[in-house]
């Protein structure tokens, strides 16, 4: 708005305070502009994607997910989910729900999400049974098995407020207990910001997390301290920023539905996590030619591609295709009846290199 507009819809005596004030704004504006790509009310700035926002759950009923979401689980099966080594899981499917089972161990996503909005509804065993960390105890987890957003039976069982349902277990109580009885659906829908860390490792800003229980604010924007972890405070320790999703086997059957995400960072490349034993066959050395070799190891969950004496970390597009985030450096494996081999692709050259053992 300019002065000149403001004379003639400003009565004068207003106009040099109003006028400094909106000099100063300016001024702000200029300092902390929201893009200096774009001019304010650009008409060439792209418009916004259109998406179908779905529909809502009912207490009855899962509710139907925006229209860019990847669906985890849609109450038809598991094929989205792994034990965490990769290996099939033994929760078990109900009627549009899977359900814990008590010693089966945790289960997390094959795909790996960083940033994202996330979309789960749970639902605690009834009639209720145990009491405090043992009525009802599930959990959400970002960053695989690092960051805890409790599940727990809240209605009416009293435990330490930081360990309660919509905490980050062990940091940060729910703002507020919004928890339904056991045995309804309930939803949680988690903000999550991934942490980023620099070349050496060095924590560049924390875990972040804002989170809405059956629609109510419970935490907003907080920021984790590190890993979760009982009776001490973990350090933050470096890891790639998209990660599986993982939900705890606390022993309690807690059931689940209607899960989905929204990736916000980077949607542009998926990357998987795969099963140890899948990546156990890529592990070895391979020949590029006479006295050249190139070596495949496993680190945790992930390949490791040491060529000329320089090591790539590898993240997966798909089962058989890796590729490195320093360099633009491609693998794909090609395993076959009569060849076990990697193209291994760089600059403006591929090669193929056959496995030795
Ligand atoms: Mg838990």
């Amino acid at each position: 708005m300019r002065p000149d507009f403001l004379s003639r819809v400003c009565p004068s005596p207003l106009l040099p305070t109003l006028t400094a004030a909106l000099s100063l704004g300016v001024s702000a504006l200029a300092l902390d502009h929201p893009d200096p790509r774009w001019l304010d009310h650009d008409r060439r700035r792209p418009q916004p994607p259109v998406v179908d926002p779905g529909t809502p759950s009912t207490l009855e009923q899962a509710g139907r997910p925006p229209s860019d979401a990847v669906v985890l689980f849609d109450g038809k099966d598991l094929s989205q989910w792994a034990s965490m080594d990769g290996s099939p899981t033994k929760w078990i499917m109900g009627n549009g729900y899977m359900e814990c089972v008590r010693g089966s161990g945790y289960i997390r996503t094959l795909r790996n999400f960083g940033d994202c909005q996330l979309h789960v509804e749970w639902a605690t065993p009834v009639p209720a049974q145990g009491e405090g960390q043992g009525r009802g105890n599930s959990g959400v987890f970002f960053g695989f098995d690092r960051y805890e957003i409790q599940v727990l039976d809240s209605y009416q069982n009293t435990t330490y407020a930081d360990g309660s349902a919509g905490s980050i277990y062990g940091q940060y109580p729910p703002l507020v207990n919004v928890c339904r009885p056991p045995g309804r659906w309930q939803t949680y829908d988690i903000l999550y910001t991934a942490p980023r860390f620099d070349s050496a490792g060095k924590l560049l800003t924390p875990a972040r997390f804002t989170i809405f229980q059956n629609g109510v604010l419970i935490q907003n924007n907080v920021a984790a301290t590190g890993p979760t972890s009982w009776l001490e405070r973990a350090p933050y320790e470096p890891h790639p920023e998209k990660q599986p999703i993982a939900l705890q086997d606390h022993g309690n059957p807690v059931r689940f539905r209607n899960i989905w995400v929204r990736e916000l960072g980077h949607p542009e490349r998926k990357e998987f996590t795969w099963a140890n034993a899948l990546l156990d066959t890529y592990v070895g050395t391979y020949e590029r030619g006479p006295g050249d070799n190139v070596e495949v190891t496993r680190h945790g969950s992930q390949l490791v591609l040491n060529m000329g004496g320089v090591r790539f970390t590898l993240f997966a597009e798909s089962q058989t295709h890796f590729f490195a985030k320093t360099t633009d450096v491609q693998c794909e494996f090609q395993f076959s009846e009569s060849e076990k081999a990697v193209v291994i692709s760089v600059g403006e050259g591929g090669m193929k290199a056959k496995k030795l053992r």
